[in-house]
């Protein structure tokens, strides 16, 4: 039996990672999936012609995601560090490396890890 590729895994992790932020953020609805789906897919490909880019896959998936987002439903995931001003989306950094971050880029702060929305307060905020 052939052990799962490294190349598998990252997509696998990627897909899981920004699941779980997209349902932190209560988004994570069948056509959001989808999304998510068509994003994995397009990165599998993007992977295997850059098998090195295999750890940056999951914040491209992040970013694609929330490209997509944007058109269709509005900004994701919506920063829960600043209290005042208008709402914005948190960018995802770096845009082109491992371990990718959710930060806000107003406030300068990482927020979280991509895939650790959930844990570290993000999703909707008591107003
Ligand atoms: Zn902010």
């Amino acid at each position: 039996m052939d052990p799962i590729s490294p190349l598998e895994q990252a997509l696998h992790a990627a897909r899981a990672l920004v699941l779980a932020d997209l349902m932190a953020g209560q988004v994570a609805e069948p056509d959001v999936v989808s999304l998510v789906e068509k994003s994995v897919a397009q990165r599998r490909w993007w992977v295997e012609q850059w098998p090195e880019g295999a750890e940056f896959v999951a914040g491209l998936v992040a970013q694609d995601v929330q490209d997509a987002l944007l058109e269709r439903y509005g900004r994701w995931p919506l920063c829960p560090v600043c209290g005042s001003g208008d709402p914005h989306a948190l960018d995802v950094e770096p845009e082109l490396g491992p371990d990718p971050h959710w930060v806000c880029a107003k406030a300068g702060v990482k927020v979280a890890a991509v895939g650790s929305l959930g844990g570290a307060g993000g999703g909707p905020q008591p107003s």
